[in-house]
């Protein structure tokens, strides 16, 4: 049994489907603060449960042979993080504090981790490697690199099998159109558009046209959600053999001008644009260098083309079920 945390979140509920997909039985605990209910696939056990509530997490390991862990319950939203840090080092410090103690207890030590290239700060140089300085600039950022640490830590001390995924920008929904994104608020690009796209708001505000890039806008690796969750299974199967981080992005950047293209192809409709100033932390240009997850994880992405990205979160757009 895999425990999945957060699993009714965007990139944990597609992971949940995949390894469920793959034969893997799962057990999904989730606060459904920002989660769904509706996104866990009814195929996984669920388990309503917070990582600051240790008596359950202890009737969780209790109640289920797990084996292993892949963590993503965290708050992610930047802005947030910058006016409540409290609430971030709380959460996902913590509240990966109880989780590791938990599992420890219960002698499971290996364990999946949802990071973020967010943890590298303003990038010194693209594509962005491994190696790539880390020096976050937001406490959501800090929080990541700080369980990133952690886990070295509990390696050295208590064999802690680990690995932590560096995403760069989540993208896209299911292919069959099952589950998709769903924030409150929403704050990602490619949904933005899509709504302004269909009417439900009345632009996108693109924040920034003087970047130093070839169009002036910001440049993002995006990267369709399947191919996160696929790499976050080869990772689990990966765990005891390599300790450590790894960069999942397609390599190719793409800016904020493009997405609004492309969206308006796949859609066949017009995107109302207003020019905005530029927004705090954003950095020109970040995109992923990912020759270690093809080493490491034997992982490609299959989504490499962004129309194709934006065409499965459009289905979802048009047909959500939350
Ligand atoms: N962006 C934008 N307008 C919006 C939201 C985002 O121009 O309403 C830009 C943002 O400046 C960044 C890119 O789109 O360059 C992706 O932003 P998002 O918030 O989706 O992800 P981030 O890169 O911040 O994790």
């Amino acid at each position: 049994m895999i425990l999945v945390t957060g699993g009714a979140g965007y990139i944990g509920s597609h992971t949940v489907k995949h390894l469920l997909d793959n034969g893997y039985q799962v057990v999904v605990a989730d606060n459904l603060i920002y989660g769904h209910y509706e996104a866990v696939d009814s195929r996984a056990k669920f388990v309503h449960a917070d990582l600051a509530d240790i008596i359950s997490l202890q009737k969780l390991f209790e109640t289920n042979k797990i084996e292993a862990v892949i963590h993503f319950a965290a708050f992610a939203y930047v802005g947030e993080s910058v006016k409540e840090p409290e609430k971030y080092y709380f959460n996902n410090v913590i509240g990966t504090l109880n989780l590791l103690n938990v599992m420890l207890m219960h002698h499971v030590k290996k364990i999946v981790f949802s990071s973020t290239c967010a943890t590298y700060g303003e990038p010194i140089y693209t594509p962005i490697d491994e190696n790539h300085p880390q020096n976050p600039i937001n406490p959501y950022g800090h929080t990541k690199l700080m369980i990133e640490q952690i886990f070295s830590d509990y390696e050295k001390a208590y064999q802690l099998e680990h690995i932590a995924l560096r995403y760069f920008n989540a993208a896209g929904c299911s292919a069959d159109g099952t589950i998709g994104e769903s924030h409150t608020p929403e704050t990602h690009l490619i949904p933005l558009v899509l709504k302004a796209v269909k009417g439900e708001r009345a632009n996108i505000q693109v924040f920034g046209t003087d970047y130093d890039t070839p169009d002036g806008t910001c440049i993002r690796d995006y990267i369709h959600v399947e191919d996160l969750a696929l790499a976050h299974r080869l990772a689990l199967e990966k765990l005891g053999t390599y300790n450590g981080c790894v960069n999942l992005g397609t390599g190719i950047g793409t800016s904020v001008r493009e997405i609004i293209t492309a969206a308006e192809e796949v859609s066949g409709k017009k995107c109302p644009v207003e020019y905005a100033p530029r927004r705090a932390g954003d950095p020109a240009k970040l995109f992923a260098a990912n020759l270690k997850a093809k080493e490491i994880l034997g992982w490609k992405p299959s989504y490499t083309d962004i129309k194709e990205i934006i065409r499965t979160a459009w289905n979802w757009e048009l047909n959500r079920r939350y």
